[in-house]
């Protein structure tokens, strides 16, 4: 796979690209149908993606015509490769079957092996015969929206489409490999100023964010607007506290330690709760809330910001939705797109209609929200929280991190880019935005 690396980075002419031969197999993360049950009766925690995520060949699937190869230089870790490795809440092979109803295509991808991964930078190698935005060597991010486009519903918001996928996690030849087979619609020019690794960290949170907070499908934040973001230097907390103040809101920010809640004001989030330090409990025991500790974090919440917050930004699900539902201003909105602990959610709804909230289900971002959210990265007004990077054989260890919530922003994974920091193409821009900002995340780790 060095060769294939050498030789994009030879001659970047699209007819040399579109030349290279490209080989049998590939190398490429993915989880094993015959070892579903291996952590049966293992508590959630303990499941452990070092043993089932594997690194290995795996052969290279035929291209349909409206899909590209991507080189991949470097992917990230998402929660979803998490609950594809501990196989929760359900194992992911029986999406990879239901793709044998869309024909000859989509049968491609119900094999015994699920390449996974959601996020990629790379560089375009081969194109189907119905592509025309991109020719080989365009560098682009992709992100994961899968969608049909030759069917009705997925016109208007793609999201809402009836065969809408998530690329690497409901479809298998996924980003944490050397090669991935994407769908045309989901590429979008790669940021210049950034490096490989700083560029495949972003789509998948910072598209998901915009969408919440953003664009016109969520809640739809207004300047001055107060936000509570859950896991403010997590994944999704990150770009969603950039999104507030880069739209001229006023950020409240969950985080766990003192550490993150350090990073969280760097970030230009002034409000700041650490909840290990306030030692919420929202609930009493496994079936009952206490509303006076709703009430306490209320009172929080308006003694940093003065009032409560108008939008929450909910990931967390069971262990905060209670709270959340209870905080938000009168007329509010909980926008949510996740239950990282527990989707079985219980609130009080007197909460809800007598004052007149709305929760608002969210989920991934259609190509036009994640192209707008690209856009921000690539003006440098929304920067990578990229934290660490790990080599693509270390991936295990990489997801286990983020199991285990031992991480702050995203994890890259380096693919077949040989080291960090290459293929960034605009030193002026990225001079003029700063070393301290684009690596903000890193400083931990003394990069
Ligand atoms: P992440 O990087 O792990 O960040 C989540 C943060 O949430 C953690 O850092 C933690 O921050 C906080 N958190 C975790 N458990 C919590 C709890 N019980 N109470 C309060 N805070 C808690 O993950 P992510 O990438 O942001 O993703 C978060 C969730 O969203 C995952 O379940 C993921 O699958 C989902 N997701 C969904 C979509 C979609 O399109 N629907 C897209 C992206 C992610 P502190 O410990 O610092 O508080």
């Amino acid at each position: 796979m060095q060769q294939l690396y050498k030789a994009i980075m030879t001659d970047t002419s699209p007819e040399s690209i579109a030349g290279i031969e490209l080989p049998k197999s590939y190398r490429a993360a993915f989880v094993k149908k015959d070892e579903i049950g291996m952590f049966d009766g293992i508590p959630s925690r303990e499941k452990d993606p070092r043993k089932s995520l594997h690194v290995g060949e795996v052969p290279l699937p035929e291209l349909a015509p409206d899909e590209a190869y991507i080189a991949v230089m470097a992917s990230a870790i998402n929660f979803n490769t998490v609950w594809t490795s501990i196989f929760e809440p359900l194992p992911t092979f029986p999406f990879l079957q239901r793709m044998t109803k869309l024909g000859k295509w989509g049968a491609r991808h119900d094999l015994d092996w699920h390449v996974v991964g959601s996020d990629a930078s790379g560089v375009v190698l081969k194109v189907g015969s119905l592509v025309r935005n991109f020719t080989p060597g365009d560098k682009v991010t992709v992100h994961c929206n899968y969608v049909d486009d030759q069917d009705f519903t997925s016109h208007d918001d793609s999201m809402l489409s009836s065969n809408q996928r998530i690329w690497g996690f409901e479809s298998n030849f996924g980003g944490l490999a050397d090669l991935a087979v994407v769908k045309v619609n989901q590429l979008m020019p790669k940021p210049a100023h950034l490096s490989w690794e700083e560029a495949a960290c972003n789509s998948l949170c910072c598209s998901t964010a915009y969408r919440m907070l953003v664009g016109p499908n969520g809640a739809r934040m207004k300047q001055g607007d107060i936000v509570l973001v859950w896991g403010a230097t997590g994944g999704l907390g990150g770009y969603a506290v950039q999104f507030v103040l880069n739209g001229g809101g006023v950020p409240v920010g969950v985080v766990s330690s003192r550490e993150k809640a350090e990073l969280l004001r760097n970030l230009g989030c002034k409000a700041v709760i650490d909840r290990s330090e306030k030692g919420y409990k929202f609930w009493k025991d496994d079936n009952t809330q206490d509303e006076s500790e709703w009430r306490r974090f209320g009172k929080d919440i308006r003694e940093l910001v003065g009032d409560d917050p108008d939008i929450v930004f909910e990931h967390p699900g069971r262990s905060t939705f209670g709270a959340s539902v209870f905080v938000a201003k009168r007329g509010g909105t909980i926008v949510t797109c996740a239950a990282t602990s527990g989707y079985m959610i219980e609130y009080d709804n007197r909460h809800l209609w007598m004052k007149l909230k709305t929760i608002k289900g969210s989920h991934f971002a259609n190509y036009k929200e994640a192209w707008e959210a690209n856009k921000l990265i690539g003006l440098g007004k929304i920067h990578p929280i990229l934290s660490a990077v790990y080599p693509l054989e270390q991936v295990g260890d990489a997801a286990w991190q983020v199991h285990r919530n031992l991480h702050e922003g995203k994890i890259g994974i380096l693919c077949l880019a040989p080291e960090e920091g290459l293929g960034i193409d605009d030193l002026h821009l990225r001079q003029r935005i700063g070393e301290d900002r684009i690596n903000l995340f890193r400083r931990k780790s003394g990069k």
